[in-house]
């Protein structure tokens, strides 16, 4: 009989979550937003030290539209985007008939590269454009060169948004990754680092924001008796049964980060004796992150595709890096600035089963197919 299939990533259940969905079911609030949307609002402002405003939406991607739109981007205006990243980071600029700008990955922290990231602004405003947003991402939980890309952010005074999607819980100079930009998001998909089923936040610096946010997620509903509307709405609020999961998935948080930790010293160890593999890891103290996913860079294309075979000859999945969205049919007729780092990186990345339900079984096996696939070569 075949061993049980090991994904890349998945969720599991803190067993907290069914009192919850009960409680929503039970007092009738079977509803978009309501009591447990509130509270586990709460609970995400409490993680970000209250110092962030937090509002839950019914994805990542829609909290990043809400980011765009309340960043004022409109229809022809530019917005900067990391190349190397899950379409969701930039299908919402086309939402609002926005164009994307792509600029290519740093080889320390495979996320946006702050030269190439100037050269694009530089390039943009000669052009006669300047961006109105740009979209970095910390990917696979690592964060990007915050005050590299900060610094020039503000030089050029753009704002960014930080697609903290798969970031929950990394950190950089010990602050939390979601709160560096004008907005933060998050993303609660099955896959990331908890989940509500599908869900995300948007992290904002006012009251007043976050709730201009909730406006727009409700249908832009104008303060009347009746339904009233002098804006485009959107129906993007997270509902109290999601919340509901979500409050029971905060009781696992810190529990799974540091399970995702012990998966990636798992990995170092194997590969710290694997000449010409590169394992990605910190860069420096500097930064911290979850492990969201592991990965490593082979030497060729051909090496990772058939590591990627022996792993799924033993039912392991193994995926590549994302396909870079320049090099996507959808989005590359768009500008893009770069090398050939996020190429390179498609290339002969692989990222590795790195789910917080590993048990020592699994990791045996996936270890077994490691070594065999090593000493083969
Ligand atoms: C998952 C993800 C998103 C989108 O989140 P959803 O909740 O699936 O809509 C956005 N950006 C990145 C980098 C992601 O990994």
């Amino acid at each position: 009989m075949k061993d049980e299939r090991i994904y890349l990533s998945l969720s599991q259940e803190s067993g907290y979550e069914q009192e919850y969905i009960q409680r929503a079911l039970k007092s009738n609030w079977i509803t978009s937003g309501g009591p447990n949307v509130d509270e586990f609002e709460n609970e995400l402002q409490n993680y970000f030290e209250n110092e962030n405003f937090v509002a839950v939406s019914n994805s990542g991607t829609s909290a990043i539209h809400l980011a765009l739109i309340l960043l004022d981007v409109k229809a022809g205006d530019e917005v900067i985007c990391q190349s190397m990243t899950f379409s969701a980071s930039a299908n919402p600029i086309l939402y609002q008939n926005a164009n994307p700008i792509f600029v290519d990955s740093e080889v320390d922290t495979w996320n946006i590269c702050p030269e190439n990231l100037e050269i694009a602004i530089k390039d943009r405003i000669e052009k006669g454009k300047k961006p109105k947003a740009i979209i970095a991402v910390h990917l696979y939980g690592m964060p990007y060169k915050v005050d590299e890309i900060h610094s020039i952010a503000d030089k050029y005074e753009i704002s960014i948004i930080e697609d903290s999607a798969e970031a929950l819980g990394s950190s950089y100079k010990g602050k939390k990754c979601g709160s560096f930009g004008a907005f933060g998001i998050l993303s609660f998909n099955g896959n990331k680092i908890i989940t509500t089923s599908s869900g995300g936040a948007l992290i904002a610096k006012s009251k007043e924001i976050k709730e201009k946010a909730i406006f727009y997620a409700t249908q832009s509903k104008d303060a009347a008796v009746h339904y009233q509307h002098s804006e485009v709405g959107y129906n993007y609020r997270m509902s109290n049964i999601c919340a509901g999961i979500g409050l029971g998935q905060m009781k696992i948080l810190e529990k799974n980060i540091s399970l995702r930790q012990a998966n990636h010293s798992f990995y170092k160890e194997i590969f710290k004796d694997i000449e010409n593999v590169k394992f990605f890891d910190n860069l420096n103290v500097d930064f911290f992150s979850n492990y969201w996913l592991n990965a490593i860079l082979l030497e060729t294309e051909e090496q990772k595709e058939s590591l990627r075979l022996a792993f799924n000859e033993f039912n392991i999945e193994s995926r590549p890096l994302w396909k870079p969205m320049h090099l996507q049919p959808i989005f590359e007729k768009y500008p893009y600035y770069g090398n050939k780092v996020a190429e390179e990186l498609f290339e002969r990345g692989l990222c590795l089963p790195s789910g917080a339900s590993l048990t020592d079984k699994d990791k045996n096996r996936i270890k077994e197919v490691i070594i065999n696939f090593f000493e083969c070569i």
